[in-house]
């Protein structure tokens, strides 16, 4: 066999559920949550978290709304444990606010975990042990009987030891580790064999959480398994039904998700994604999605800055720039069609409509982001993101054929640069380019009268320094310049489009003009400012024909 050879590997088993219902339903609530950074996500670093981090992501966790949290392993790790004390110890854990910590199912584990629990006034004890056929056959030799019972005397010590502590309020967790390659009639077995000892009720009910411990079917798979336990697990409603994926085929977080449809209560995950291997299911990622489909999260996700600046600071992980919802480079566009769709889309949002903005699932203000970040402008970009950062940072509202033109100089300049543009050099590309008011020619007065029904303009003007005086006639003082200027430079123009707008508001606003002429059959546009309407449409006439002028490398005047 050569190295890369598919045949080594073999299609995970597929349940037979022809009368599934999950594929039918939506999720309408959020889950109940549960953190397990501080066990999962720390036991998969390399360097595990110190107690100034462990107290840090604490700290943060309860913040962001978590009312169940597994902090540890305390039977096998001494800084567990100390941190299990000093959070009980130290009173560190609100009244809303279940502490989990987890145990293997053997005796001295389990003694020196309540050891570790002693004096708190809630608990979630986690026993486990391992049910897949893999684990079973080549990890402990032991047949499904030896499993059942490793189970259920795991179950009776937990609850043996919690019953000499009635001072605190105990819920017991029970997972069959390895459960999404345990065959499902098993796994309902080895649990049933736990409940019988617990003996839950829907008054005090034990969680019973199935764990994709390493995830290797498609999601709609574990869906099934998920469904087929629910269904067939008797005490349904003494159980609290929990999930626990991993992101081993990049599928943890729908896995949870399409479980929560199949029945599921409970999510067990970690921030941002962290733990072993690909890491376990990213909660702020499910999250976000409930959160950007109308349903509320249960969770203050409202800084993820905070979030993510925390979670590099204890796990050691950057976050990835494309990471769902968080990522540096999730709210920008880069592509001109995008910028141009989420430009409309943003000028016609109104504040208490529903959200519907191409491209942007959620509006970037809920998370602290703004549209800064949203339009980068480089050689990718069209005129729609050109537009936005003039609007934006200049006040400029072009027309459209002039976002086309300025579109395509910014477009070769970003090429030659081979980079981004930012909006300072767009903004000084369309004065260079298009303002060419003072360029080889330049107005230096002007006067309109109006004379036998219509207008007529004088105008002061001078190429490369020789002043000349000239006059035209027209409809307005427009069409009047524009006569003056054939005359002058012996060239048939056309307006074929032309707008203006105040820049600002009050006395002092300035006006925007932008034209565009076809001159010889060719069309320039040209835009001019002024504190004078007038004024400026006369500029943006002079900057299109500086343009044609220069375009062409010839002298104005006939
Ligand atoms: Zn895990």
């Amino acid at each position: 066999m050569k190295a890369f050879d598919h045949r080594k590997y073999r299609a995970a088993p597929v349940i037979n559920l022809p009368d599934r219902q999950w594929p039918n339903r939506t999720i309408t609530r959020a889950p109940r949550w549960a953190s397990v950074d501080l066990r999962d996500g720390n036991q998969a670093l390399l360097e595990p978290m110190n107690v100034g981090q462990k107290r840090r992501l604490w700290a943060l966790l309860v913040k962001l709304g978590f009312k169940e949290i597994e902090v540890g392993f305390p039977s096998a790790s001494q800084p567990d444990y100390d941190f299990v004390r000093w959070l009980i110890e130290a009173k560190q854990i609100p009244d809303d606010v279940t502490l989990q910590v987890l145990v293997q199912a053997r005796e001295d584990l389990i003694l020196r975990t309540f050891d570790a629990l002693k004096g708190a006034k809630r608990a979630i004890v986690h026993v486990y042990n391992s049910t897949s056929t893999v684990q079973r056959e080549r990890v402990f030799g032991l047949d499904r009987d030896g499993i059942i019972k490793i189970a259920s005397q795991g179950a009776a010590m937990v609850k043996r030891e919690a019953d000499k502590h009635p001072e605190t309020e105990w819920t017991f967790e029970y997972s069959p580790e390895s459960f999404s390659n345990t065959e499902v009639d098993f796994a309902v077995a080895v649990c049933e064999a736990v409940m019988d000892v617990w003996q839950p009720s829907a008054e005090k009910p034990c969680i019973i959480n199935l764990p994709s411990t390493v995830e290797s079917t498609t999601p709609n798979v574990y869906a099934d398994q998920i469904e087929y336990f629910a269904t067939r697990i008797s005490r349904r409603d003494a159980l609290i039904l929990s999930v626990h994926t991993h992101n081993d085929r990049g599928c943890g977080v729908a896995a949870a998700e399409l479980a929560v449809l199949a029945g599921a209560d409970r999510v067990e995950g970690t921030l941002l994604g962290n733990g072993e291997r690909t890491g376990n299911m990213d909660i702020t990622t499910m999250a976000m999605n409930l959160y950007s489909q109308g349903v509320d999260p249960e969770l203050d996700l409202s800084n993820p800055d905070e979030i993510i600046a925390v979670a590099q600071e204890c796990t050691g992980i950057a976050l990835h720039p494309r990471h769902p919802w968080f990522g540096e480079l999730v709210y920008t566009a880069f592509s001109g069609s995008h910028q141009d769709a989420i430009r409309k889309c943003l000028h016609q949002q109104k504040e208490d409509e529903p959200w519907q903005v191409a491209y942007l699932p959620i509006d970037p203000k809920d998370l602290g982001r703004d549209y800064q970040a949203v339009i980068r402008v480089n050689s990718q970009s069209g005129k729609g993101g050109v537009a936005f950062v003039l609007e934006r940072d200049y006040g400029l509202v072009l027309p459209r054929w002039l976002q086309v033109d300025l579109a395509q100089v910014v477009q070769k300049a970003s090429e030659a640069r081979s980079g981004e543009i930012d909006g300072a050099s767009i903004h000084a590309l369309f004065r260079q380019n298009f303002v060419v008011d003072q360029g080889a020619v330049a107005l230096h007065g002007y006067q309109i009268r109006h004379e036998g029904g219509h207008d007529v303009v004088e105008a002061t003007i001078s190429e490369n320094g020789a002043q000349r005086q000239l006059h035209g006639e027209g409809e307005g003082a427009l069409s009047a310049f524009i006569d003056a200027l054939m005359r002058f430079s012996g060239r048939q123009i056309n307006v074929v489009d032309y707008s203006e707008h105040a820049i600002g508001a009050g006395t002092d606003a300035e006006a925007a003009a932008y034209v565009q002429l076809n001159i010889n059959g060719q069309r320039y546009s040209g835009a001019g400012f002024d504190h004078d309407t007038v004024s400026a449409s006369l500029k943006a006439v002079l900057s299109a024909l500086n343009r044609a002028c220069s375009i062409a490398g010839e002298a104005m005047a006939a």
